[in-house]
């Protein structure tokens, strides 16, 4: 037996002293024994905290509660925990208490974009749509810390079955992403009952669930699981790793039932201080994924929500790490580092410049090495020019649908548009000779 193994079966007898080997593996009584104390976790890790400490730290879980599984727990190393990344994403701190100026309930409008209960829909062809209410874990970084903690509940049939209304209403709605809460915590019965409903509306292509189970709970990754997910391909799945240390055996396991299963796996892992801003940390990180068949999709700026103001970064961290990235590693391994914009604007990308100048027929470039180049355009290129009409381009659409017109800068570059400039509406802008 390893000594994560041994560490995890001597934790499992504190919490109950009738537990088998088992029955640590099974998530249901991971789920039943979740930590949601501080004198729990101080029982169970030898951590001890005096009573100052206690004090502060039961405050700050009355206002945004603690909820570890023991499987998570486990892997913090009890010697250090005040470094330890593990323990950071899970143990509240006192400074979430600490609420900045710039700080928002709901920076990403989440609750103002929502047409029904519990979709949030942005973008013309995609929606949100939070179906579970419960996670594994409550990730003390979370963007959704307003609602953690908010009674635990999944949504019956009823509020669910008003969701799918608005998807089957809205033909525009081609990819549909689950999120929560954590849509692996609903029952399988009841997550193929929302899948195969999803599935029965002709235009909804493309599925997927936003996930952290397999960080924090990889049992709950069960064969019956994996046998309903895959009844409804095409499926995607992105999960939230940050730090290499949460690549256990236990994950590893659970990643590989997926890929097998033909899920395409994707990371999202949002930038903390402390834990995950340093350009080599990254780079581990996005080699473990890549060694288990899952794809960095996207490193998010940490968000302005409230108690997250100890977690975040300067934005130039992130550039920093992508700069050490692209390049150095393998392609598909690079995130693309975003910020989604507070208000409600949607996910920004950010990277290094990598165009140094332009002129005519000639661009001039520079690598990852700091290589100046230059790239001559072609003098005899001519694009075609887009007049929105398919039937009569010579390029070959081989598709029925004509795409939305263009909407936003690509608006401003379009053949078929004459808008020449974007001017906010009510702003500042429209009345600047105004007194
Ligand atoms: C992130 C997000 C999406 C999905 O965005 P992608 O860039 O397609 O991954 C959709 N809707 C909302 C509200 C989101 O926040």
């Amino acid at each position: 037996m390893g000594y994560l193994a041994l560490k995890q079966l001597e934790m499992a007898k504190k919490l109950d002293s009738s537990v088998a080997l088992l029955q640590w593996k099974d998530w249901k009584w991971q789920m039943g024994h979740a930590i949601r104390d501080i004198r729990t976790f101080e029982r169970l890790t030898g951590v001890e905290f005096s009573d100052e400490e206690r004090e502060e730290l039961e405050k700050t879980i009355q206002r945004f509660p603690m909820s570890i599984t023991p499987y998570y727990l486990s892997l913090i190393n009890p010697g250090d925990v005040r470094n330890d990344p593990v323990f950071k994403q899970c143990f509240p701190s006192p400074a979430e208490l600490i609420i900045e100026k710039c700080d928002m309930e709901d920076p990403l409008a989440e609750d103002r974009d929502s047409p029904v209960e519990g979709i949030t829909h942005r973008y013309p062809d995609r929606v949100l749509f939070l179906v579970s209410n419960v996670c594994a874990m409550y990730c003390r970084h979370c963007t959704r810390k307003r609602k953690v903690g908010n009674v635990d509940y999944i949504p019956d049939r009823e509020r669910i079955e008003k969701g799918l209304r608005y998807i089957r209403n809205n033909p525009r709605i081609r990819d549909v992403l689950l999120s929560g809460g954590d849509p692996l915590m609903l029952p399988d019965e009841y997550l193929d009952w929302i899948l195969t409903e999803l599935r029965n509306i002709p235009h909804v292509e493309v599925i997927r669930i936003g996930t952290r189970v397999p960080v924090v709970l990889p049992y709950r990754i069960t064969d019956d699981l994996v046998a309903v997910l895959k009844k409804h391909h095409p499926l995607w799945i992105n999960t939230h790793f940050n730090h290499p240390k949460e690549m256990t055996p236990a994950s590893r396991e659970a990643l590989c039932k997926l890929a097998d299963a033909g899920i395409p796996l994707g990371n999202q892992s949002v930038l903390l201080a402390g834990i995950n801003d340093c350009p080599e940390i990254m780079k581990n990180l996005v080699h473990r994924l890549v060694q288990n068949r899952v794809r960095p999709y996207y490193l998010f700026q940490c968000d302005l929500a409230e108690g997250l103001a100890h977690f975040r970064t300067s934005v130039s961290k992130g550039i920093e790490i992508i700069e050490n990235l692209i390049g150095h590693t393998t392609g598909f391994a690079v995130p693309t580092f975003v910020v989604d914009a507070p208000g409600g604007g949607g996910k920004i990308p950010l990277m290094p410049n990598y165009l140094i100048s332009l002129a005519t027929n000639k661009v001039v470039l520079r690598n990852y090495e700091g290589v100046i180049t230059t790239y001559t355009e072609p003098d005899m290129y001519r694009s075609v020019k887009c007049e929105g009409d398919c039937d009569k381009c010579p390029l070959d659409y081989s598709t029925e649908d004509v795409g939305d017109k263009e909407v936003g800068i690509a608006r401003l570059l379009s053949d078929r548009d004459s808008t020449i400039a974007l001017v906010p509406k009510n702003g500042r802008y429209t009345n600047r000779y105004h007194v």
